[in-house]
């Protein structure tokens, strides 16, 4: 004896857009040993009657993008759909509307709410080839009315497409117009920086021209050459000569950095040792560190730190990190610098027992003339207690060593914490 045949569940796929709707009908027609798929707007559906080839499609006619009625006359126009049952499944409900389902290619007709206890059955009986029928005369009426009502929408929808193009042409155009301008300011933006550029050029020259010649003459009557000083005009010129280098290595900073900014900075790029040009830097200012009785210390790393970049760049660097240091550490402060090298890189650290630095400030301090305190509060002298430039010293020494591929950070406890700046650069790979 053979075995039973088993027939497989009735698939049903279910086009309705309303959630609640899809699951009612899950829970009824499920457990009467039905096989559920759902869909979700007209064009969905007809793509799951396509992929899934159901046995029965219940319908909901009022559905988004395409309605019940045309995704019902499409599936039945497709090759092997066109027996499929459709059944609508709608709470429109007087006969034109009927009707009107029955001409656009619906088999059966149920009106919602639906009858849970009949539901089934209900679908059953389409399944087993039960089917609606309309009047003849009913028929031709309907199917021109239906033409109609599918000429409307298909008008309405070339109308909403010629205004959609229509938007489409004229965002085109706003964009093309933005675009063009976007255009004109980047010609200006160019002429800008090229003016910009001409200026430092031409301020940085016409500045130093005259600061040269004054400081040659401040030179020329220091040493005597002049005649005989009293010991005031010595003094006074002796301040003047102070404050005219002053000036000349503020323009040289901010010439600097603007080169740095417009990416036209000039390096000439040697293998150097940092722990050298640092040396050569203490010595210079060590004079000051003792006037000012600041204890100072440093490791250094065992090995030189050789990288390749512009020596007189690194001492800039350098330079101002000391500076820094001796100006913003009380007298009989501590300055330590430690360099050692990890990771193919060398690192350099300044630490000082000085005025710290608030957490807000220990980004901006590396912005282009940020200063943390009131300008009230400068001193002009050159390595006293508290003297500060314009604010473009870190900013510069920033700017350097990202060019050379390099970082810089600074960290402190807080106000009169001390601070300390570490750094590093990559290191010349050894052959
Ligand atoms: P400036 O030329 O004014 O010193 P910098 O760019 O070198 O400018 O420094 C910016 C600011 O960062 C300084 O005005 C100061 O407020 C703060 N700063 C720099 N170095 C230190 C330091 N070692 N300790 C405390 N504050 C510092």
């Amino acid at each position: 004896m053979g075995r039973p045949h088993m027939k497989s569940a009735p698939h049903i796929l279910y086009i309705e857009d309303n959630e609640f709707n899809q699951r009612l009908i899950r829970k009824i027609l499920e457990p009467a040993g039905f096989k559920l798929s759902s869909a979700f707007d007209g064009i969905q559906g007809i793509k799951q009657a396509i992929d899934l080839k159901p046995d029965l499609i219940l319908m909901d006619l009022e559905l988004p993008q395409i309605d019940g009625l045309g995704a019902a006359t499409k599936i039945k126009s497709l090759p092997g759909l066109a027996k499929v049952p459709i059944v609508a499944l709608t709470s429109k409900t007087s006969k034109r509307d009927r009707d009107q389902a029955l001409v656009a290619g619906c088999d059966g007709y149920i009106e919602k709410p639906i009858n849970a206890r009949t539901f089934a059955d209900q679908v059953r009986r389409y399944l087993k080839g039960e089917h609606e029928r309309i009047e003849p005369a009913n028929k031709t009426r309907i199917l021109r009315d239906f033409n109609v009502t599918l000429v409307n929408k298909l008008q309405a929808k070339i109308e909403e497409l010629e205004k959609t193009n229509q938007e489409l042409r004229q965002s085109k155009e706003e964009l093309l117009h933005a675009y063009e301008q976007s255009q004109n300011w980047n010609l200006e933006l160019q002429r800008l920086t090229r003016l910009k550029e001409n200026i430092v050029g031409i301020t940085s020259h016409e500045l130093r021209t005259p600061l040269s010649i004054a400081t040659g003459y401040i030179d020329l009557l220091l040493e005597g050459m002049l005649g005989e000083l009293n010991d005031d005009t010595h003094r006074v010129l002796q301040i003047s000569q102070t404050s005219l280098a002053k000036m000349s290595d503020l323009i040289t900073k901010i010439t600097d950095l603007t080169r740095l900014a417009l990416k036209k900075f000039p390096m000439n790029l040697e293998v150097v040792d940092i722990n050298e040009i640092f040396k050569n830097v203490r010595e210079g200012m060590s004079f000051f560190m003792k006037i000012r009785n600041l204890d100072f210390h440093m490791e250094r790393s065992d090995e030189p730190i050789w990288v390749q970049a512009d020596p007189n760049l690194i001492e800039q660097v350098l330079s101002n990190l000391l500076k820094n240091a001796i100006c913003f550490t009380p007298d009989h402060g501590k300055i330590e610098v430690k360099t050692w090298i990890q990771d193919n890189k060398g690192w350099f650290e300044i630490a000082d027992t000085g005025i710290g630095i608030k957490e807000e400030d220990l980004e901006k301090i590396f912005d282009e003339f940020y200063q943390v305190t009131d300008v009230n509060y400068h001193k002009t002298g050159q390595f006293e207690y508290m003297t500060r430039g314009i604010g473009v010293g870190l900013a510069l020494c920033k700017g350097i060593l990202s060019e050379l591929g390099g970082k810089i950070g600074a960290s402190s406890s807080g106000l009169n914490q001390g601070s300390s700046f570490t750094f590093y650069l990559p290191m010349v790979t050894q052959e």
